[in-house]
């Protein structure tokens, strides 16, 4: 709603109310907001954040401890958006990069954050890439729609919150005691998504099902070389209560995936393959669902996008994260209930979290009815 409709309407509820004001003191008032209004600027802030993991997180190309993160706010108006970028390594983004990305941006053209597609764009159309640190300046002008609005994102989407699906819980590739152990610790999670693909898949299942029988994702990082290999590997977990495999087979491979797709009882979900709304739309039938990250997709926005268009063309969706606090995961949840599948574990596996958000209870993605994506800042 832009400023001139949101002070019409203003005055329309005084009028209806029974307060009579004479046109011209109407008039004088709507004046001055608007002359407020215009002075007022967007103004974005950032600082680096490393997050320090509570296990070595081990997925089949590599093993880490921490995850450095870049936190942004959008001030206006005495409000203030908050934002996230998660830069896992292996992606290629860093402080650095987001650094040098965010110092870039000039919002002073803009006085109106409610013009999100327009700011949106200027962003992206800055340079390609840098899909974390665009996400992190998408996900504070959100938050800061959603508290100009003083609705949370998912019903602004008209999104019912109850329908917000269970989350997996991350098991990480290690020995056979160390995955039953914390097979065993995540018994508050009602589904696991278990990591393959380094050589000891059919240990790191037998493991967890030593322990537990709940429904298992398994995610493989293009750990698989081979589809023939691939395809007697999801026959062997289709038969141990697996719900999907996700990314198989490394990006590239294209065809092998597609043929696996079609071969495959268990959907074959993309994630590495598919960063943005166009790398989805030119999968021609690859896989059969896709698991959407705001570090990937630049943000809610296109997120968004993505969850419809893979939605009418019958795929099955997820929402996932990275290892991120819970600002950037609240943002994502709020997509959810529109999903098949959630892995928004993120704040789980973290050691300092620095806010209050989206809470999982008893498995459960829970979502508040704060505005915007739900956080408060902690320190
Ligand atoms: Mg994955």
């Amino acid at each position: 709603m832009n400023n001139l409709r949101r002070n019409f309407l203003k005055s329309s509820l005084l009028l209806s109310a029974g307060l009579f004001l004479k046109t011209g003191d109407i008039m004088s008032t709507t004046a001055n907001q608007n002359r407020n209004l215009a002075r007022q600027k967007l103004k974005l802030t950032f600082k680096p954040y490393t997050l320090d993991l509570k296990h070595v997180f081990t997925v089949s190309s590599n093993s880490r401890i921490t995850t450095p993160v870049m936190l942004t706010e959008i001030e206006y108006d005495g409000l203030i958006g908050y934002g996230e970028a998660s830069m896992p390594p292996y992606l290629g983004e860093s402080q650095e990069s987001v650094s040098r990305f965010l110092s870039k941006l000039d919002l002073s053209p803009f006085n109106d954050p409610n013009d999100i597609e327009d700011i949106l764009h200027y962003i992206d159309m800055i340079e390609p890439g840098n899909t974390a640190a665009k996400a992190s300046v998408d996900i504070a002008l959100h938050d800061l729609v959603g508290k100009v609005m003083g609705q949370p994102w998912y019903r602004i989407w008209g999104y019912d919150p109850e329908k917000a699906p269970n989350t997996s819980f991350t098991i990480g590739i290690d020995t056979p005691e160390v995955v039953k152990q914390k097979t065993l610790e995540a018994s508050p999670y009602k589904i696991l998504k278990v990591k393959l693909g380094k050589g000891n898949d059919k240990e790191m299942i037998d493991a967890v099902r030593s322990v537990t029988d709940k429904p298992l994702y398994v995610d493989i990082n293009q750990g698989w070389k081979d589809k023939q290999y691939a395809l007697e590997m999801v026959h062997w977990l289709k038969e141990r209560n697996i719900v999907f495999i996700e990314q198989p087979m490394p990006k590239e491979m294209i065809d092998e995936t597609a043929w696996l797709t079609a071969n495959s009882p268990l959907p074959i979900v993309a994630d590495e393959a598919v960063q943005r709304l166009s790398d989805l739309i030119n999968l021609h039938g690859a896989y059969s669902g896709v698991n959407i990250k705001l570090m990937k997709s630049t943000g809610m926005r296109e997120a968004h996008k993505m969850l419809n268009y893979a939605k009418a063309i019958g795929m099955k969706t997820m929402i996932g994260c990275m290892t991120e606090t819970s600002c950037a995961v609240s943002a994502a949840a709020h997509l959810s209930p529109n999903a098949d599948y959630a892995d928004l574990d993120g704040p789980l596996l973290i050691k300092n979290d620095v806010f209050d958000g989206v809470k999982i209870v008893n498995g459960k993605v829970t979502l508040n009815d704060r505005p915007g994506i739900g956080v408060k800042k902690l320190i």
